[in-house]
């Protein structure tokens, strides 16, 4: 390990997202894969015995003699953590390694809901970031928690992004055609989705997560200076108390519906639009293609190149062809037409464990470092 890069480590590494990090984290420029765990099944063996290797790229030389190791702070010691747990073991995990100065990068759903933890798309919210500073001074650890989206919300909110700033986004209708790896490894059995569309991912959480997350990523980062205490008015503190951060919620109405296809990867959603003006197709796709992520955002090692990308074809994106754009970091927009109720409806696709898992999360460790504030 060179002496700048940065210690990590990945929890639920024989999993569909943990293969995902295993593979972006070989030869990554700032990280260095030092520990990966699993559960007792697969604790005390290589990793290549305890991995059923499912992605169409070989394992890396790295991680192979690799032995794993039990998901507890004593086993793990890295800087940074990512996290492909479930949400319950990691509700219980994800605080104890931030109490042990890690910084947590979860793909898990766990803590996205709470107020001090950043729900983060670095190409739409980076400024989100700063909540963990007031995670610190609210929970008194040196770590942090933050988190990345259901991997449907991703691409959507990103493109949602776009038209947002540029038009203004009012409400949302979105349905969602999810692929296989989004349920995990093994996942659903072959018997129940092959020929058929099953009408409800995460027995009906994933609509309320996709209704949600996307409204808190497109919210507004606050810091509010609370009124000064009475010391301060009184002279004897020459400071009121710190700034208190959150994030306001977007006030977008939004419906979502959310089905199971049998796509290996890739997340494609359907969705229709009323913006806050009308505006022609065209115009709309130029925003699109405009967009640029926040300044600190852009030049990271795994920043999206580009943020989005429109398709002109009218049968564009389709996962097999587009789910691979950007290295799987770009969001593939298409069939952007107008809407006869809403204003605006198109197609967007995003790959599921790239974009909208490993990727993400990778992508928001590298803003932590990036802002110093590992
Ligand atoms: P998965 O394929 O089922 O993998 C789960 C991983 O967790 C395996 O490595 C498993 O290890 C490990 N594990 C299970 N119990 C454990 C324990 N008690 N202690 C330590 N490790 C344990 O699941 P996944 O699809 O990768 O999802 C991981 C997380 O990412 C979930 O919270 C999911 O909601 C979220 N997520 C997934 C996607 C996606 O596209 N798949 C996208 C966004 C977010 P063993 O192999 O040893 O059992």
């Amino acid at each position: 390990m060179s002496s700048s890069q940065v210690p990590v480590a990945v929890l639920g590494a024989t999993g569909s997202v943990g293969q995902r990090f295993i593979s972006l984290l070989d030869d990554h420029p700032w990280f260095k894969v030092v520990a990966l765990a699993a559960s007792d099944r697969s604790v005390g063996q290589k990793y290549s015995d305890a991995a059923r290797w499912v992605l169409d790229t070989p394992m890396p030389e790295y991680a192979r003699d690799m032995v794993v190791v039990p998901a507890t702070t004593e086993s793990v010691q890295a800087k940074i953590v990512f996290s492909a747990l479930h949400n319950e073991i990691a509700k219980d995990l994800e605080p104890q390694f931030a109490q042990a100065g890690a910084a947590v990068c979860s793909n898990a759903s766990s803590y996205r809901r709470a107020e001090d933890v950043p729900l983060l798309l670095p190409e739409v919210n980076a400024d989100h970031i700063h909540l963990v500073k007031e995670q610190r001074k609210n929970r008194g650890w040196n770590g942090c928690i933050t988190t990345n989206p259901n991997c449907t919300s991703t691409g959507l909110t990103i493109a949602l992004k776009a038209l947002d700033d540029a038009f203004g986004v009012k409400k949302v209708f979105a349905v969602s055609l999810q692929a296989l790896s989004g349920a995990g490894y093994p996942g659903i059995s072959s018997l129940d989705i092959m020929d058929n569309v099953i009408p409800n991912v995460g027995n009906g959480g994933e609509e309320e997560k996709v209704e949600w997350e996307t409204r808190k990523m497109l919210g507004k980062y606050m810091e509010t200076l609370e009124p000064p205490s009475s010391a301060a008015l009184h002279g004897s503190a020459s400071q009121g108390t710190p700034p208190g951060a959150r994030v306001e919620l977007a006030d977008i109405k939004f419906s979502a519906h959310t089905n199971r296809v049998a796509v290996i990867d890739g997340h494609t959603v359907c969705a229709s639009v009323e913006l806050g003006k009308s505006v022609e197709p065209e115009v709309a796709i130029q925003a699109l293609r405009d967009y640029a992520a926040p300044l600190s955002a852009r030049e990271l090692p795994s920043s999206p190149r580009p943020v989005i990308s429109v398709r002109n074809e009218a049968d564009r994106p389709q996962p097999r062809l587009d789910r691979l754009t950007g290295k799987g970091m770009t969001t593939v927009v298409g069939r952007v037409r107008r809407d006869p109720i809403l204003n605006l409806k198109f197609v967007v696709l995003s790959h599921n464990t790239i974009r909208g898992a490993a990727g993400g999360s990778i992508y928001n460790a590298e803003l932590l470092v990036n802002e110093n504030l590992l």
